[in-house]
């Protein structure tokens, strides 16, 4: 299905997949066609597929994109307060921004220090982007998103974009009542044993409940390595 969605322009690859019905809230389609993807990733930015950005990462693709937003769009609202967790190029945390305009906030950590300097960069591409940066609608952060981002908690919603290990507890801890994260977990105990990705809500009361949503194949959330640049 996925890479019936590819196209040549931004607006052909958010049209694509709106056809084929990974995307169905108009707010994001047009969230999606604001934010261009070709300032994330330069090889083959409108296919529906994921692209390597250095630095052992890679950009989702775009229909992973779709559904992660479709997944959390009710708690990703003007006004809310969004964390994303492996934020990598940077391309959701812009995405993100445009939904939860013009007060609330997105930060984005990842821990390879290049990284989070290229996201800003591709930030910085676009004069919409780079003003969010500067009012402090985007942060993006350097860290090990394993342990969240006490600092700007609690979040509304918070998006991994790589597979973790567990549902590490200080994400819950930092999950609003109610919230929601989307999170792709290991099965069976081992990154290499198949991952799914998690949906994990907790309620006005704080209870939490869980409900798996598809099988996956994410960066795993490791240890930061030492790149040289
Ligand atoms: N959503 C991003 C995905 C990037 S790939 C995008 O579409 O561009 C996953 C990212 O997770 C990588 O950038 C990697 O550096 C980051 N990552 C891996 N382990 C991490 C950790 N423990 N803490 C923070 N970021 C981590």
């Amino acid at each position: 299905m996925s890479w019936r969605c590819s196209s040549t322009t931004n607006e052909g690859l958010v049209n694509n997949l709106w056809k084929h019905g990974l995307l169905s809230t108009p707010r994001i389609r047009e969230a999606m066609v604001a934010v261009d993807r070709a300032q994330f990733t330069r090889e083959m930015p409108y296919e529906d597929s994921p692209q390597r950005i250095g630095y052992d990462a890679t950009i989702s693709a775009p229909h992973i994109h779709a559904n992660a937003l479709e997944t959390l769009k009710e708690y990703i609202k003007p006004g809310s307060n969004i964390l994303d967790i492996g934020s990598g190029s940077g391309y959701l945390c812009a995405v993100m921004a445009h939904l939860i305009a013009p007060n609330g906030k997105v930060t984005g950590i990842d821990h390879i220090p290049q990284i989070t300097s290229l996201s800003i960069a591709n930030l910085r591409k676009n004069p919409v982007t780079s003003e969010m940066l500067d009012s402090g609608l985007i942060s993006i952060v350097t860290g090990d998103g394993r342990l969240g981002y006490p600092p700007n908690a609690p979040y509304d919603a918070i998006h991994v974009g790589a597979a973790a290990m567990d549902v590490h507890q200080p994400l819950l801890e930092q999950l609003k009542s109610p919230g929601r994260m989307f999170i792709p977990v290991a099965e069976g105990g081992s990154m290499y044993g198949g991952q799914a990705v998690w949906q994990i809500d907790k309620d006005e009361k704080g209870n939490v409940s869980r409900k798996r949503l598809y099988g996956v194949m994410y960066v795993p959330l490791t240890d930061a390595k030492k790149f040289e640049d």
